[in-house]
């Protein structure tokens, strides 16, 4: 991963001051080659790294406990920041019923798409009307009717024998039925050609004319990789659109395509689409699409669930009553307890930048003894377990023998935690904040 790469650059540079220009640009080039694998296009690259090279020269790098953490950190902001910040919402009919118009390359995921969004606007009280406006394919119509039905959401359809082969027609009718039948939402599939094409193209344009869209969403297959640039510039002219839809994000493309094309377009990725099912779609997140982009896993992900993890208002309560030794085996169960959910991802934490720090302590960590400590406390009663001077020789026995172990097992866990609180007392009363108390091991 760049975060890996950028370390072995970084290795002796540690604590050296000010990089040097040999440094910035050996950073340069892995920033450009874990773009470049990622599918950004070239030319967005080029401008991106130039940018990124900038700020790696002042002193927010220069001045980093660790530079090559402070670089990856720098590309991940300005990605988030290229790739839109905060995601844009879509805009709706002041009057009348909203239109949203796909468009894209055959295959791009436009039929699944439209009926993944019925289903989203659905769920948010909105009463969608899907339109069947690609009458290219003999198929088209059918695979967007199905659709409709696993989504429980109408479609409007040419009639057999009526009218048939306008899909500007169709989708002009689709709005008035819309209009009379009260759906606030009109969704228009539109055909799609396996390459770019006049005749496709204004077909496009011709309807987006027709029923005048709020919104034109570009839906592109984030597979394609660098041919993503040049199909979203041609839709552009061709037809023009307001936002863009990646699709096929379950599969294992980088996602950089998605910031060539709002690089180069100026449009915003609105939403993602990521699997088969049709709940498989979400509004899109820049931040995580950066975390993708740079190879870095479920990053936030891995930071949300951590922060869960470790709850701030009950690592306060420890704090506060190990200051004033009310700490009990109870706190400490609920630690470990804690501490466990850690341990299961104790190897993705150690990729987080800022968590090799803690890489050793997590490695090292064995959730059995987790389970042996747990099951000794939780065989002492609530009032043993805020007042451990209560253990006694018999407490002890009856309690290894309800936890299934030995009582010097019951013993040792009694000394650890009474050395560890008294340690993390005598810790707090000197200011500095506690740490876990007495991890295992
Ligand atoms: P269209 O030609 O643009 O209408 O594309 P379709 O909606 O017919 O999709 C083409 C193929 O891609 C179909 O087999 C879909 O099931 C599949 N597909 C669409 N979206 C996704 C997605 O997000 N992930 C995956 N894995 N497949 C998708
Ligand atoms: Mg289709």
């Amino acid at each position: 991963t760049l975060s890996d790469r950028l370390a072995t650059t970084f290795k002796n540079i540690r604590g050296k001051g000010r990089l040097t220009d040999a440094d910035i640009d050996a950073t340069a080039r892995e920033i450009r080659i874990a773009l470049l694998e990622a599918d950004v296009a070239l030319p967005v690259v080029r401008e991106f790294v130039g940018r990124v090279k900038e700020r790696a020269r002042g002193e927010e790098v220069s001045q980093a406990l660790n530079p090559a953490q402070q670089i990856v950190k720098i590309v991940n902001d300005e990605l988030v920041t290229i790739l839109g910040g905060e995601t844009r919402r879509l805009r709706y009919a002041k009057t009348g019923p909203t239109v949203i118009m796909l468009a894209g390359l055959q295959g791009a995921g436009k039929t699944t798409l439209a009926a993944k969004l019925a289903l989203w606007l659905k769920e948010q009280g909105k009463a969608p009307l899907l339109v069947a406006a690609d009458l290219q394919r003999p198929n088209a119509v059918n695979q967007l009717q199905v659709n409709g039905e696993r989504v429980g959401v109408p479609v409007y359809a040419p009639q057999p024998g009526n009218g048939v082969g306008n899909p500007v027609d169709v989708a002009r009718d689709a709005v008035e039925e819309a209009k009379r039948k009260l759906h606030d939402v009109v969704i228009v599939d539109t055909a799609g050609r396996l390459g770019i094409d006049e005749e496709l193209m204004k077909q496009a344009a011709d309807i987006k004319a027709a029923v005048n869209p709020d919104e034109v969403l570009f839906v592109v297959d984030a597979m394609i990789g660098q041919d993503a640039v040049n199909t979203a510039q041609a839709f552009l002219d061709g037809v023009g659109y307001d936002g863009v839809v990646l699709t096929k994000l379950d599969g294992d493309a980088r996602g950089g395509a998605a910031l060539s094309i709002v690089q180069i377009t100026g449009k915003p990725v609105m939403f993602a689409s990521n699997g088969e099912k049709m709940t498989d779609f979400d509004l899109f997140h820049p931040d995580r699409m950066a975390g993708r982009i740079l190879d870095m896993g479920d990053m936030l992900t891995l930071i949300e669930q951590a922060e869960k993890t470790f709850d701030q208002g009950q690592a306060e309560k420890d704090a506060a009553k190990i200051a004033t030794g009310e700490f009990t085996l109870e706190d400490f169960l609920k630690q470990m307890q804690q501490l466990r959910k850690l341990g299961s991802m104790s190897k993705l934490m150690g990729m987080l930048p800022g968590m090799g720090q803690f890489r050793e302590q997590l490695d090292n960590f064995d959730e059995r003894e987790i389970d042996r400590i747990q099951a000794i406390i939780q065989s002492m009663t609530p009032a043993e377990r805020a007042n451990p001077k209560l253990l006694d020789g018999s407490r002890r026995a009856r309690i290894a023998k309800g936890s299934g172990r030995q009582v010097s097992d019951v013993n040792q866990l009694i000394q650890r935690f009474t050395e560890a609180s008294k340690m993390m007392k005598q810790l707090a009363s000197g200011g500095g904040m506690p740490g876990m108390p007495g991890a295992p091991g």
